[in-house]
């Protein structure tokens, strides 16, 4: 115990001396351009953009929509947007043609639905929105069922917290709290990903397109360098 407070005011110290001199950078979700805020545990010292507190995803999304035609690959489809983030909601509402949010825990979203067994129709929805969700959930289920519900036509947007350099993703057979915190940095997290994410996708029947922002826009925009946005397509039939 008192090795752990030891350690919270040396974490605290060496922040408080090392912090590192803030950059302005821009949202291109509201335009904001100045210094971002700190968030995340372990805290991210410029992550969140204080006025539509988007995160880095988020701006990230964003930008992909902002490319080529992308912004109507959402016209007049169903999205169904898992945990869903407001900032990325504010983008996305206003382009598709209904538009619902779910989450597991009743009160968070506009229905309750498990991801691993999502009580809707098969062919049903035009658009998922799924992201920093299935590194909490049993990922071979829960992407079956986005392929069952996804129409032929449709896609899903997937973000995951990922490892680059690692070929294979780390998990543990039933974790306890304690070691999901340890090994995988959250309470609620049971896997971290590796490369093999994409395999996990193209398994459950997908094909997958990748986008990565620029060096630039990653600087530009306060993004998580090196990060990717996966875009699934079910391929049916
Ligand atoms: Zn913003």
């Amino acid at each position: 115990m008192v090795n752990r407070i030891i350690w919270r005011v040396k974490q605290a110290v060496y922040g408080l001396l090392n912090a590192t001199k803030p950059e302005e950078r821009s949202c291109p979700i509201c335009g904001y351009h100045g210094l971002f805020d700190p968030f995340g545990f372990p805290v991210r010292p410029e992550s969140q953009c204080p006025k539509c507190k988007s995160l880095e995803r988020h701006r990230e999304l964003a930008l992909w929509l902002d490319i080529g035609e992308n912004k109507r690959r959402f016209s007049g489809k169903s999205l169904l947007h898992f945990a869903p983030e407001k900032a990325v909601e504010q983008l996305l509402r206003p382009l598709a043609g209904t538009y619902v949010t779910a989450d597991i825990t009743p009160g968070r979203a506009e229905r309750v639905i498990n991801i691993e067994n999502i009580d809707l129709p098969d062919n049903s929805m035009g658009v998922v929105v799924c992201s920093h969700v299935l590194e909490h959930v049993d990922d071979a289920k829960a992407l079956r069922e986005l392929h069952r519900i996804l129409a032929d036509d449709g896609f899903a947007l997937l973000m995951v917290p990922m490892v680059h350099h690692w070929e294979n993703s780390f998990e543990r057979p039933a974790p306890t709290v304690e070691e999901r915190i340890k090994y995988f940095g959250q309470f609620d997290h049971i896997r971290r990903y590796g490369r093999d994410f994409v395999e996990r996708v193209k398994q459950a029947g997908f094909a997958i397109e990748t986008y990565s922002p620029t060096p630039e826009e990653c600087i530009e925009y306060g993004l998580g360098l090196g990060s990717v946005m996966y875009i699934a397509e079910p391929q049916k039939g």
